[in-house]
């Protein structure tokens, strides 16, 4: 499919789409007026993501509608109105009071999609703590560095993923002063350390004030991975709230009436920005499956929901193609009228896929974690190219942009060309630092620009077209992994001299991590090594950071300067020419 496949939008709209006419809506649009929509603190008190996504609602006419569908693994199914939500949500920060916990004070979250996660989320952020989320999928290690780098004072997680994952960890985590287990029995398990839950909800109120926010105060810390070194916390502040609000009018054409389920994980920043907090500040009803990837589940899921606005992800569009147009014929999918999808590449023909067998397209769009909300889109109301980004929301600039010999950054204005694609900083979810680390946040600007790490074109229209990682971070089913924190674990392992980690091509999952590993003396490579390196790095990093393959290699690639060459293994592993290697030892 090429650039100038278009899917035409229909104009025989059953619900006006909320952008239609591209042009006008960047023309008129300012985000004071965007900020005009949301409420801010009664008396003036400023701007809390919770109170915009909880408290006017429950204040108001939509106090009774479904705010939060949670369906469980095992068929369960749990309703929170607004007013509900705003009950258990001050009860959380209630308690979090009665702990000590204050403002600005990390409170993270381990847990999969149950309702306490919700809950934790929402009653952080009207204590003013700061929520982060981490992947229920890590292992000891990867939990071990953010809670570290995030200096978590509370941690909110399950009994089991405490007893596999965290109760080895105490000791090496001196400044985590509560944990609150959700029990998974009839009767909470006593751990030493540890406070139940549920018990502690019971005894707090159910009636709290939300105390003075400032826009610019913090309110959400996520962890993403670079090149080097340990993961990024990127933070962003309540003011966030204006793009999530806002993107999920724009970009995800939220109507008053929508049910819309969103299928990321609240461990990464899409479950929160769009699992959390858009769908509620937007008044609309939210579904959260608490179930893992499974086709049939899925489309019951939104035929038994009647799921009008959906957000996922290509790996996932992927695994339902494969399921082929004969499964979904079964099921009826007459609610759906938009369809979104981010976090990797989305093929032409998954886009088409959705026409033919959801009767709707998949529109594309790109953000990261830094950005905090959706920066490009393909919108209900205006024509796809199937393949292409789309089009930067109202308010943010976007170009493409290369950097000078002089280490200067310039526009590329001609289209077609290759560049890193930037954004002007400014728009509200823009993150506001890596959590004590300003070296490396500075280093993300130059010349006004915001550097996104990804390399794009832009068509003579203004469609952006996705092309790679500029880095060497790795992408797989959706999730962002950095090579380093597997190479730190895998060179732990007392047979491994060194380690080399790339992402390696998959037709589902876009990326599969793969390690090239050599050996200390008196080591050699079998398959029997193989299966005990897998088997440590899946026990220490968890099943989706781990590498899925090992090769042996008796040296890797290395610099003068002794770095590993991951663009030169992977270069060798994809069988394409070698590129630059002037810098390699021993040339
Ligand atoms: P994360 O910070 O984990 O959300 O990952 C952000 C990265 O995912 C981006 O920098 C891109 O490399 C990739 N990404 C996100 N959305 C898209 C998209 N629509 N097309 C291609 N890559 C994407």
């Amino acid at each position: 499919m090429s650039w100038s496949t278009i899917i035409k939008s229909r104009r025989d709209w059953e619900v006006i789409p909320n952008l239609h006419d591209y042009r006008d809506a960047r023309r008129t649009f300012s985000w004071d007026k965007a900020r005009r929509e949301l409420d801010g603190l009664p008396g003036n008190l400023g701007l809390n993501i919770a109170h915009e996504a909880v408290d006017r609602h429950a204040a108001g006419p939509r106090a009774n509608h479904l705010a939060l569908r949670w369906l469980g693994k095992k068929g369960e199914v749990q309703d929170y109105s607004y007013a509900e939500l705003r009950d258990l949500t001050n009860r959380f920060a209630n308690l979090l009071q009665r702990l000590g916990v204050g403002k600005g004070d990390r409170v993270f979250v381990l847990a999969g999609r149950i309702p306490e996660l919700y809950i934790t989320a929402l009653g952080t952020l009207k204590n003013r703590s700061i929520f982060c989320p981490l992947f229920s999928a890590f292992g000891p290690e990867p939990i071990r560095a953010r809670m570290t780098i995030g200096q978590a004072k509370v941690l909110v997680t399950t009994e089991s993923l405490y007893q596999r994952k965290v109760a080895g960890l105490r000791s090496s985590l001196p400044f985590l002063e509560h944990v609150l287990l959700v029990s998974e029995g009839q009767k909470p398990a006593e751990m030493p350390g540890t406070y139940d839950y549920h018990r502690l909800m019971n005894d707090a109120r159910s009636q709290f004030t939300i105390g003075s926010t400032d826009p610019e105060d913090l309110a959400l810390l996520h962890f993403t991975s670079g090149t080097t070194g340990t993961p990024k916390g990127a933070v962003h502040a309540h003011n966030a709230v204006v793009a999530h609000h806002i993107t999920g009018k724009l970009a995800l054409d939220f109507h008053k009436d929508d049910v819309f389920w969103c299928t990321a994980d609240p461990g990464w920043v899409t479950g929160t920005s769009y699992g959390i907090i858009a769908p509620l500040t937007n008044g609309i009803t939210s579904i959260v499956d608490e179930g893992d990837f499974d086709a049939e589940r899925w489309y019951r899921v939104l035929q038994d929901q009647k799921v009008s606005v959906w957000y996922t992800a290509p790996t996932a569009i992927r695994m339902m193609m494969k399921s082929g147009t004969g499964l979904v014929r079964k099921y009826n999918l007459r609610n759906l009228r938009f369809l979104a999808s981010v976090g990797e590449p989305l093929n032409p023909e998954a886009v088409v896929w959705g026409q033919q067998a959801l009767g709707r397209p998949f529109h594309d769009n790109w953000w990261q974690t830094e950005t905090g909300g959706i920066m490009i889109a393909n919108y209900a109301g205006v024509d796809i190219r199937p393949g292409s980004m789309g089009r930067p929301l109202p308010g943010i600039d976007a170009a493409i942009v290369r950097k000078t010999e002089e280490g200067c950054v310039e526009e590329i204005k001609e289209s077609g060309v290759q560049g890193e694609l930037a954004l002007r900083p400014g728009w509200p979810s823009m993150f506001r630092a890596y959590w004590n680390d300003p070296e490396r946040y500075k280093k993300c600007f130059t010349g006004g620009w915001y550097l996104t790490g990804d390399l794009a074109k832009r068509d003579e229209d203004g469609y952006f077209w996705f092309v790679g990682r500029a880095d060497d971070v790795i992408k797989t089913s959706g999730h962002l992994i950095g090579p380093f924190e597997v190479e730190s674990v895998l060179v732990e392992h007392k047979a491994v001299a060194e380690a080399g980690v790339i992402g390696k091509p998959d037709p589902v999952a876009m990326e599969v991590v793969k390690a090239f590993v050599s050996l200390k003396d008196g080591y050699e490579p079998s398959d029997a090594l193989r299966r005990e390196l897998l088997g440590f790095a899946r026990t220490r990093l968890g099943a989706v950071v781990a590498p899925k393959e090992i090769q042996f290699l008796p040296t890797l690639p290395k610099t003068r300067s002794g770095k590993i060459m991951r663009r030169l293994l992977k270069a060798r592993e994809l069988g394409l020419p070698e590129g630059d290697i002037s810098t390699l030892e021993g040339t």
